[in-house]
């Protein structure tokens, strides 16, 4: 029998809910868009609130909400769905904070709500085979190269710049969300240099270095200085050969052979999983992406550079 559809809430509608989010519902079965809450948008055909406190007490029956406004302040919108009883998708980063996602993972789980943490650079095609094919041979090292401009891509985004926008690792992230899910073993870091502009609280570009359990090394280039070509490559070495995932894991090149070069269905791919975790009841709340950027603050060698205007 069929399930009634989820009724879902928008919550900040900006760049990646018009992007993705709304495209992703409307394609995904099970899940109906019902409402906004954004304090400078709305739109047509939904009903439409201010913010997340102004949605809740307004009497329009929802079950879930997702949540797309920027890390900071995201604690206490999801904080408030959950006690009204409201399942949560969470944009990555998961909050601005560790200890703030593992007290909503409680919360969550305190009342039986399904919480997704979502890496929509997980859902991309080529991470899950990349991961099946790296499992089956032997690691030697691991390269990422998270090159953009971000003139380009986060134009007059002034959170990204405070703290808890993180900088560049809120395009980092995602490389870091592949890698902890293709690698058969964990990782911790080792060395962190952060580059800051003189005038901005949060880093542009990040040189990391990691080393697996068992030793091996882990290299991590961010960068938001990049004009031209764009670089979102992950570059895994094993004895067997190398395995290349490019376009931020939507591509496979293996030993030099593109595998595969597919649409992107990220966002269809977590909307769909959104969908299947409330139906039975589940969350997926995996941190580890988040928690390997919280060292690379605690550990990084600050290095200041000329200041930066948009
Ligand atoms: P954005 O364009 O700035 O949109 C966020 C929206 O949240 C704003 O339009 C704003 O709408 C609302 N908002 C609520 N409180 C806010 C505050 N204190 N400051 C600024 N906006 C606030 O940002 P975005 O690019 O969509 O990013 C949102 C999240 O999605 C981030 O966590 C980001 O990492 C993630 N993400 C972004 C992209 C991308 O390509 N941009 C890709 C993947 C994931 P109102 O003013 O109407 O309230």
């Amino acid at each position: 029998m069929a399930m009634t559809p989820i009724r879902l809430a928008i919550v900040g509608l900006g760049k990646i809910a018009r992007d993705q989010h709304l495209g992703a519902i409307e394609a995904t079965d099970g899940i109906d868009l019902v409402a906004v809450a954004s304090r400078n948008a709305s739109l047509e055909n939904v009903a439409c609130f201010a913010d997340i406190h102004e949605l809740l007490a307004s009497g329009v029956e929802i079950d879930a909400v997702s949540l797309c406004t920027p890390p900071q302040g995201r604690f206490e919108q999801a904080k408030a769905a959950l006690e009204a009883g409201k399942h949560v998708m969470l944009e990555k980063p998961p909050g601005a904070t560790l200890s703030e996602v593992f007290a909503l993972e409680t919360l969550a789980r305190e009342k039986g709500l399904s919480l997704f943490a979502t890496w929509h650079s997980r859902a991309a095609a080529a991470v899950e085979p990349a991961r099946v094919l790296i499992a089956e041979r032997t690691l030697k090292s691991v390269s990422v190269e998270w090159k953009e401009d971000v003139r380009h891509w986060h134009p007059g985004q002034a959170w990204i710049w405070e703290p808890g926008g993180l900088g560049v690792f809120d395009p980092g992230i995602n490389a870091l969300s592949i890698v902890t899910r293709i690698m058969p073993e964990t990782f911790h870091l080792v060395r962190s240099e952060l580059t800051f502009p003189a005038n901005r609280a949060a880093p542009i570009a990040a040189s990391l270095a990691f080393e697996t359990k068992s030793g091996l090394p882990v290299a991590a280039e961010f960068d938001w200085r990049q004009t031209g070509p764009q670089t979102w490559d992950i570059r895994v070495e094993t004895e067997e050969g190398t395995i290349v995932l490019t376009h931020g894991g939507s591509r496979l090149i293996v030993d030099g052979e593109a595998q595969i070069v597919e649409e992107d269905r990220e966002y269809r791919n977590l909307y769909r999983d959104f969908v299947a975790l409330v139906t039975k009841g589940d969350s997926d709340t995996d941190f580890s992406p988040l928690v390997h950027v919280a060292d690379a603050f605690m550990l990084g060698r600050r290095i200041e550079t000329e200041a930066f205007e948009d």
